[in-house]
């Protein structure tokens, strides 16, 4: 898999296809050599979930 991009030139436009690990780095166009940010997660962002928490319970249980 790779991160896909447009090319940032509007002269240029082409799509390129740089490697996951470049994310968060500097790549340059291979079509117009026009130097560009990889943004880094790229994608769907994966929101920050967090587990329930299981105890608050169980104090107050009378079942004897
Ligand atoms: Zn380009």
């Amino acid at each position: 898999m790779g991160v896909t991009l447009i090319c940032p030139n509007l002269g240029c436009g082409r799509i390129i296809v740089v490697p996951d690990s470049a994310r968060g780095q500097i790549v340059r166009c291979a079509h117009c050599n026009q130097p560009f940010l990889v943004p880094n997660g790229a994608g769907v962002p994966e929101p920050a979930s967090t587990p329930p928490d299981e105890d608050g319970n169980g104090s107050s249980r009378k079942s004897r």
